[in-house]
């Protein structure tokens, strides 16, 4: 089934600010909470749809991504890492955000039977940002990169539990194990029974007599990983990408945040990225220009010859077809523009100026641009059109 446009799906229009769009999503949520409408498959998905579209268009980054690229530049793709589907946890989590501080009205969602997976086991670890550089040889072809990343990482001894051993580990006396205590609290759906994390054990059910002597209980320790990070073909500075749960780990056996890729754009010594189009300057002398001359001319991954055609103006573009960047997350490669400067000496010997003189009267240097000599504007409307 193809996926909904996620402005229709929130109902709002391209340009909607962030406000308007958590306003829309609120009342949508509100609507379709499975508490409101429960055992209704077609809510839920309607729930699930808008928890969706809110979470790329509440994000600057990904809002760009798919106003760009559609859904393909932000839903789990191949090698790219990009986040993918969100489960019903995600979605809790975002209510946050949305309905203020962490007491979402919601919670009671996940104690009421309904679904067991939010025994929330510690707290989450937070998210690491590293910045990536690569050159445009590496964008051209995609490229894995192995970076080892210092964190924190599950403790080796305890193995995150952050007890000292099997018997230091009991159930906790105020959940009896369950890792939530049940609250009536009033809201604005009313009355609702919600569930929240245990406040004595903070959700594992269990508590700890004696401490793991190398992480203090804390269930982590700092450390470091090599990661291999496939960054996909086409990728743009500015770009972000994420490898969720490699970021730092949680406390008690908590989750791990998340890794979070910025992509730069190392510069070339010659080439010029434009989108998906690399820009070339050659410059070439006016006999060269006029007598027509063959050059080499840097492209990603080497060098081609160019046949320089005699009586080529300034300003001429001669396109290398299929030697730019591939498109991300799709089909069709860039081409490589060349743009060609007629070089003129800046300083000039006697028998220089000699040649140039006789030269300077004769019938065929004066100018005389024809219908095909384009100027400036019409050679940028033809290539960036
Ligand atoms: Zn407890
Ligand atoms: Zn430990």
């Amino acid at each position: 089934m193809a996926k909904k446009d996620y402005y229709e799906v929130l109902g709002v229009e391209k340009n909607a600010d962030t406000s308007e769009i958590k306003k829309k999503y609120r009342k949508i949520a509100m609507k379709y909470h499975p508490d409101k409408n429960p055992d209704d498959k077609k809510a839920e998905e309607k729930f699930k749809e808008a928890a969706e579209a809110y979470e790329v268009l509440s994000d600057q980054d990904k809002r760009a991504k798919y106003d760009r690229f559609g859904h393909a530049g932000v839903n789990g793709h191949g090698g790219g890492g990009f986040s993918g589907g969100m489960t019903m946890e995600d979605i809790f989590s975002q209510f946050g955000d949305i309905f203020g501080d962490g007491g979402s009205p919601f919670e009671s969602f996940f104690g009421g039977g309904r679904t067991s997976s939010r025994r929330s086991q510690g707290q989450r670890g937070s998210n690491i940002r590293i910045k990536v550089a690569l050159t445009l040889d590496e964008i051209a072809n995609g490229v894995t990169k192995k970076i080892k990343v210092k964190k924190q990482v599950k403790c080796n001894t305890c193995h995150g539990s952050g007890a000292k051993d099997s018997n230091s580990v009991s159930t906790c006396s105020t959940c009896r194990g369950q890792g939530y205590v049940r609250q009536v609290k009033s809201t604005f759906l009313g009355q609702m029974q919600t569930t929240v994390a245990c406040p004595s054990c903070h959700g594992s059910g269990k508590t700890i007599t004696a401490k793991c002597g190398t992480c203090h209980g804390e269930g982590r320790q700092r450390g470091d990983e090599t990661l291999e990070i496939p960054i996909p073909a086409g990728a743009e500075d500015g770009m972000q990408l994420s490898m969720r749960g490699k970021g730092n780990a949680g406390m008690n056996g908590g989750p791990s945040g998340d890794l979070l890729i910025n992509i730069e754009e190392k510069k070339h010594e010659f080439l010029q990225r434009e989108g998906m189009n690399i820009i070339y300057d050659l410059y070439l002398n006016f006999a060269d220009a006029a007598l027509g001359t063959s050059v080499e001319v840097p492209v990603i991954g080497g060098k081609v010859k160019v046949k320089v055609p005699e009586g080529t103006q300034s300003g001429k573009i001669f396109r290398l077809k299929g030697k730019g960047l591939p498109a991300i997350q799709s089909y069709g490669r860039g081409d490589q523009l060349i743009h060609v400067n007629i070089w003129t000496p800046k300083k000039l010997n006697d028998k220089e100026r000699k040649i140039l003189e006789e030269l300077r009267a004769m019938p065929n240097f004066k100018p005389q641009p024809g219908k095909t000599d384009k100027g400036f504007f019409d050679r940028m409307k033809d290539y960036f059109g």
